[in-house]
């Protein structure tokens, strides 16, 4: 099954300038990188834009940091309940988007710092791949390599709508000189709602347009409608089953959106979060005959290896599963299993993921519908309360906790959780259901109260 090495000490060869030649820096590159690097292999990684990807330029990172901005709003406003006189709430943007980029600026100096440390070469400079061991840079210069590993993320999909050059990516929210009065959010899923509760808080009209009149489709039934109703509650409108037939600039800079599906929208800023595609345009790939997919990813074996030998993909470009830590743990077993001692396949199974939304969703495992369809027989339990903190704070927002049980076993196989801080809880819960815990080792745990999470081993 695996293909396990001997032995863990790589000898650089001598035939290549780099034993591996790494193209794109983020999460999944930096790790491959280094830990080749730290294999005894001569590395060289080239990066076009900025040292850390998707993720810590702007992606999870800095839409966390707003998130957090963001939740301000409601403590601030629950504070007076708590005995907190707060005289003046007043938001200003500038000051947290300047100093969300001042992390990200600090945090992209770690990365770089962290390569140099393990004597990785940082290449600053866009490279295609040239033949099955050669890339050339775009100064010119061509260089080879042992192996090249493609780790180019992905972007925003922007679809090819009449007037979608006024229309803005997630990429685009960390410079936005203002805040917007109105903003179209365009899409259901992750981005979409995470940034309606960001852009929500801060004062923003939100209106979110799905083409399907389903959110955040994967996620478990029960979760993805009370997002919906608490969402509703808050005042964040939802246009359902409705697509952009062409998007207008009026002179004043407010933009018109002609719709089918619902009526026309008037907004300041649209934002579109309909999905990122693999980044692979312009590398090069169909003319050293590397195999891509419908939508243009990178297929690979369960090694990340193309159908060219001397090639290997992991993290986003691949579109499996775009997830931050997916690319971490593939560039890891990447790195290990070509130039380390080896590494044994990926477990994809049971990955936890999390939606930072307001409030936050969080999930591993199967959901109840789809346990349904794998087990039959199942059995579910729910906690539907009202946070602590809430309760006092006047704050009529409930939170929902599921484990979904395969009847014939007890082995808990799913839990979904939606309300305060869930994706904090739910990544130690995530071992319980990775290790195929039973519903009766819930039981037997003695709760920790007064906490949310004590849910977890309470329901009956
Ligand atoms: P998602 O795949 O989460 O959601 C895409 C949404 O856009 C769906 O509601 C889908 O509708 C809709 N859609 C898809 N194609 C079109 C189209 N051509 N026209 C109109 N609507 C369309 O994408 P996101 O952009 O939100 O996020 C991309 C990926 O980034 C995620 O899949 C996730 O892996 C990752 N991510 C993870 C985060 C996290 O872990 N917290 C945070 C942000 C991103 P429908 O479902 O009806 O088909």
């Amino acid at each position: 099954m695996n293909d396990y090495k001997s032995s863990s000490d790589f000898k650089s060869s001598s035939e290549f300038d780099y034993d591996l030649f790494v193209i794109g820096a983020g999460s999944g590159g930096v790790r491959a990188s280094r830990i080749a690097a730290g294999h005894g292999a001569n590395v060289a990684v080239a990066e076009e834009y900025r040292v850390g990807g998707t993720c810590v330029i702007r992606g999870c990172v800095p839409k966390k940091l707003l998130v957090y901005g963001a939740h301000f709003a409601e403590d601030l406003n629950d504070a007076s309940m708590f005995g907190w006189d707060v005289p003046v709430k007043r938001f200003d943007w500038s000051v947290l988007r300047d100093n969300v980029s001042a992390e990200v600026d600090r945090l992209e100096g770690l990365y770089g710092q962290t390569l140099d440390n393990n004597k990785v070469t940082l290449i600053a400079e866009r490279a295609v791949i040239e033949g099955p061991n050669m890339v050339r840079l775009a100064s010119g210069k061509s260089v080879t390599a042992g192996k090249i590993l493609i780790a180019t993320g992905a972007q925003p999909y922007m679809p090819p709508i009449d007037g979608i050059e006024h229309a803005i990516s997630s990429n685009e929210v960390f410079g936005l000189e203002k805040m917007p009065g109105r903003i179209v959010i365009v899409g259901g899923g992750y981005i979409a709602n995470e940034f309606a509760g960001v852009f929500h808080q801060f004062g923003s009209h939100v209106t979110i347009v799905n083409r399907s009149d389903t959110i955040l489709r994967g996620y478990d039934e029960q979760m993805r409608d009370r997002l919906l109703q608490i969402s509703l509650a808050k005042g964040i409108d939802f246009r359902f089953n409705s697509t952009f037939d062409r998007i207008e600039k009026r002179e004043d800079g407010s933009l018109h959106m002609v719709m089918t599906g619902c009526d026309d929208i008037e907004a300041d800023q649209v934002l579109f979060a309909v999905g990122r595609e693999p980044n692979v345009g312009g590398l090069g790939l169909e003319a050293v005959g590397v195999n891509l997919g419908k939508r243009g990813e990178i297929m690979v074996d369960a090694t990340n290896r193309t159908n060219v030998a001397s090639i290997f993909a992991v993290g986003d470009v691949t579109d499996r599963i775009q997830l931050t830590p997916v690319a971490i743990r593939e560039g890891q077993a990447f790195a290990d299993r070509e130039f380390g001692a080896g590494a044994p396949p990926i477990d994809y199974a049971n990955i936890p993921n999390a939606v930072f939304s307001h409030p936050p969703i969080a999930g591993v495992g199967l959901t109840e519908s789809g346990a349904k369809e794998k087990y039959g027989t199942i059995k579910t339990f729910t906690s539907d309360f009202r946070a602590m903190k809430n309760v006092l704070a006047g704050r009529n927002e409930r939170s929902l906790y599921k484990l979904v049980v395969d009847a014939a076993t007890d082995v808990v196989v799913g839990i979904h959780m939606i309300g305060p801080d869930a994706p904090e809880i739910l990544q130690a819960a995530a071992i319980a259901v990775k290790a195929g815990l039973k519903k009766e080792d819930f039981d037997a745990t003695v709760a920790l109260h007064p906490t949310m999470s004590e849910e977890l081993v309470l329901m009956r």
